[in-house]
This record gives structure tokens, sequence and C-alpha cells, in this order.
């Protein structure tokens, strides 16, 4: 039996603590925050539960059957929390223009033709690329299936470095219309990868990315139950300062005025921070750099909230487009990444929802300056008045209901989860390789790291499985 410490207890920290419990390990997790699950994370205000994480769950079907599979074996999805699947995905809002984005690629390909003929060809591709992807990375249903798939093979392989090479943005201005690239463009941050956004499609019309009902507090809390029942310690408010290493070996990790001894030390916090800022000597190996390239971050500003009307008749996910880009916090915004809450999911009071909406962009820099000239709270409600404003020409219902607003910045990203500029994903830049990094490291006998930075883009599905992949190197 080994003794190990686990740092952070996000969901990649959380994955690792069961494994290596699992295997008979004594694990203790330090986390600097109150609670575990770090960005994956929901909060209450005066009646209102807004869910801060979890929109789609890649793995959430047996579709994807390994993922499933391990999601399932850590506990995070159970009987109390089955899967709600959206359909449409979502509703594009432009002016009059009103277009679905629907799981089933043949209704996708149909509505997209009947709006803008002109784009056959392309939306005909947008397609193929999907069905090739989806054929690529999906569970093989039978013999005949896996033949059919391996037939399609060197086309998807074909197909990959014209994907690969442009962003999300630039995949979609293959469609003339403006309209098509704004619905195609606004699944995921559209400076990703365009890879990003084609397996996301993919997912979606295997019938996966579902929603498991309690979103992030249930599937956390699911999971800390099962890290408990293995014996597993969790230590709040337990900041990691130092990994202490001594002749190419970890002893244990420096918190506070606490040492912890440990035989093995998984980090599973932001690792493009981890490795520059808690080793004395900093860590020289090869995915080190390319690793320090990706640190880019994938961050928002997110706002919530409170609503006294029930807003009946809305799907609840919307891309608002407003008629010009809202100068917001130094950025240019075309989108506004909204879902609603009605009040039958749980979230709010009979007769209120919730409303959240999520801007993309790096704005770390403005709100650091604002947080230095005494001017925060003032630009913070200058953003919530500018989105209040714009949403309420699409859901007039909320004018003088909205009772609480909350938004966050990159800062309070920073706050919460200690990651570089707030990340809560890295970016994938365009005609860059896949970048994934090593379950053990070489030059210190172990250490292993786990988290959203550990494989291109990040997410859900990254954390859970980097967990994995640690644990499997104790
Ligand atoms: C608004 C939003 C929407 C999202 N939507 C989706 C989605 O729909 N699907 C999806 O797959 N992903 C989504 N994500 C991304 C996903 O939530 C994250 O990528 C994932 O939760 C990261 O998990 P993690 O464990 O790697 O890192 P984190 O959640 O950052 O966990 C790291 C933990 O380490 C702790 N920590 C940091 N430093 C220290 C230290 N020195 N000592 C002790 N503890 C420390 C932190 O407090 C934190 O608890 C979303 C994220 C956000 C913010």
């Amino acid at each position: 039996m080994k003794n190990i410490i686990v740092i952070g207890a996000g969901v990649a920290g959380l994955t690792a603590a069961i494994c290596c419990a699992a295997k008979g390990h004594r694990v203790c997790v330090l986390e600097q925050g109150t609670t575990a699950g770090g960005v994956s994370t929901s909060w209450e205000r005066k009646g209102f539960h807004f869910e801060g994480g979890i929109h789609w769950l890649v793995g959430s079907t047996p579709g994807m059957r390994r993922l499933h599979r391990r999601w399932k074996a850590v506990g995070a999805l159970s009987e109390n929390n089955p899967i709600v699947f959206k359909d449409p995905v979502y509703v594009y809002r432009c002016g009059d223009v009103e277009l679905n984005l629907w799981r089933d690629l043949s209704k996708v390909e149909k509505e997209m033709i009947d709006f803008a003929p002109q784009d056959s060809k392309a939306i005909r591709r947008f397609c193929r690329d999907i069905r090739l992807t989806r054929a690529f990375f999906c569970t093989v249903r039978s013999a005949s299936d896996l033949m059919r798939r391996l037939v399609q093979v060197p086309a998807f392989i074909a197909a990959l470095p014209r994907i690969i090479s442009r962003t999300s943005a630039e995949y979609s201005s293959m469609f003339s219309n403006l309209h098509l690239r704004r619905l195609t463009t606004s699944l995921i941050d559209p400076s990703q990868n365009a890879i990003s956004l084609v397996y996301t499609m993919a997912c979606y019309s295997i019938g996966d990315n579902g929603y498991p009902e309690g979103g992030s507090t249930r599937i956390v809390r699911n999971m800390l139950e099962k890290a408990l029942s293995l014996g597993v310690r969790i230590k709040y408010r337990s900041k990691v300062e130092k990994v202490c290493v001594e002749d190419g070996k970890v002893k244990g990790v420096r918190c506070g005025e606490e040492f912890y001894d440990a035989d093995d030390v998984i980090v599973a916090t932001d690792t493009a921070k981890a490795v520059s800022t808690m080793f004395d000597k900093p860590i020289a190996e090869k995915w080190v750099e390319r690793l320090k390239r990706f640190s880019e971050p994938q961050t928002c500003m997110f706002l919530s909230l409170g609503v006294e009307d029930p807003l009946e008749g809305h799907h609840s996910s919307l891309r608002i487009f407003p008629e010009e880009s809202l100068e917001l916090a130094g950025l240019k915004h075309d989108c506004l990444w909204t879902t609603i809450y009605h009040d039958k999911t749980g979230y709010a009071a009979e007769g209120s929802s919730c409303i959240t909406v999520i801007l993309f962009g790096d704005s770390y820099d403005y709100w650091k300056k604002a947080k230095e000239d005494g001017t925060y709270r003032e630009k913070k409600q200058e953003v919530t008045d500018a989105v209040i404003a714009e949403l309420e020409k699409h859901l007039p219902e909320i004018k003088g209901k909205i009772k609480v607003t909350d938004l966050a910045t990159p800062l309070t990203y920073e706050r919460y989860s200690l990651t570089h500029r707030g990340a809560w994903m890295s970016m994938w830049h365009k005609g860059e390789r896949p970048m994934s990094i090593p379950k053990t490291c070489s030059s210190i006998k172990g250490l292993h790291f786990a988290g959203f930075r550990t494989h291109l883009s990040g997410g859900l599905p990254v954390a859970l499985n980097s967990g994995f992949k640690s644990a499997s190197g104790v």
C-alpha cells in the first residue's frame, strides 16, 4: 500500500483519488478551496440555483463506451442523475431568423439546405466531416459496423488536415450565408480548433452529449460519496505550495506549516502553472515546452440572472446574436451563449427561472486593471446592464423581473481554481497536432499530473481520463 497525495479536488483529482483508493492505496486529497468539484460547480443565490459548469457531457451514453464506463466507475453517473437529451441542441436567433441545430444530421442537412440552398455543397461537406469523425471516435456496435468504419478511415485521415488547420470560426466560413456561419460557430468557443466543433457535433449526432440531471452538483456529490466510501481523506482549505523532491524522487508536499509525506504525488491542478510554480527546480522535460505553448486559456465572463418569470415556450439553449456586436470588457462579442433553466428543472421556484450567459474570450487584463484602479464593481455592473439590455430585446418577458444578477470574470475563476488567467480549458491552436502529456514524469520518480491541461483541449472528459491515466502510473 502506497501513501498517495492528490493536489486538487476537481473532477480530475477526485477521479485520480478514487482510482488509487480502489487499487488499495492510502489517499489524501488536498484542496485549497472549501468544496470539491473545482470549476465544475454550481451555486445558490436568493433561492436561485445557478449551474456554472457542465452544459453537456461527452460519455453520458454507451455511444462513447469507454468514457461512459469510466463515468460510471467513478460514481459520477448514477440512478440519481438520469440523462436529459436536448433536441434541438440549441436554437439560433438573430432578428427574424431562427434556426435549429438538431442531433439528427439528416435533419441538420435538410434545414440548412432549405434555408440556404446556395451553400448545399458546403453543407454536405460539413455533414460528411461529422459522419467521418463519428465513425472514427464512437463505439463500434458490431462486426459489420466495424467493417463499414474501416472503409471510412482513409477518408477521415484525408479530411483531417483541412479541419485541423482552421479555427472553428474559419472552418464555418465555408458557408457563404452569414446565419449558417453563426449557427455553426456558436457551438463552442470560435477560437478553438475546428476539430473540437466537428467532434462535438459527432457526439451529439450519435445521441451522446446529454445533460445529467442535477448537473455539476450531483456529479461531484456522487464522486465524493464514492471517494469517501473507499476511504479517501479530503482536506479543504489546504493550499499546496511545493512538491518536495529529493534525489529525483518525490518526498511529499508542503502546505502552509504542514508537511505531508508521500510515495507518489498526483498534481491535479493547472499543469501549465504547476510545472513553473510548485517545484524548487523547474521540470526540464520535452513535454513541458510543448505544454507551455498551449497555456493560452479558454476562459469567459459568466452572467447568472434570477428571473421571476417562468419563460415558458423558450428552448433552454439559445444562441442570441445582437444586431450589432457588443463591446464588453474590451472585447467584441457577437454571441450571447444563453441557457434558460425553467422552474421544472429544479433550479428556480415555481413561476421563476434562471438564465446564464457565457461570453467567451480572455478579458483577464481588463479586469485585473479594473481591480487595481478600484473600478471592478462598477465595470461589472456595466457589463451586466449591457447584456441584460440585449437579452430584453429577445426575451421581453424578463423586463423588470430580474431579481438576482451575478457576473463571474476570469478573475473570479482564478480566485476559485487558482488556474493561469482563470483558464478552465486550453486553447487548441489551428494547425497544431494533438498534445497529451505522459502519465509519469521521467525525471522525478513518483510524480504524476492530471487535469484539463494534460490533453487538448480539456473539459470534463479530459479531467476524467487524465485522472485514470495518472492513477495507472502509481
Ligand atoms: C462555464 C463553464 C462551462 C463548462 N462547460 C463544460 C461542458 O459543458 N462540458 C465539459 O466537458 N466541460 C465544461 N467545462 C470545463 C470543465 O468544467 C473543466 O475543464 C473541468 O471541470 C476541469 O477539471 P479539473 O479537475 O481538471 O480542474 P479544476 O476544476 O480547475 O480543479 C482543480 C482543483 O485544484 C484546486 N487547486 C488548485 N491549486 C491548488 C493548490 N495549490 N493546492 C490545493 N488545491 C489546489 C482548485 O481549487 C480546484 O478545486 C466548463 C467550464 C466552465 C467554467
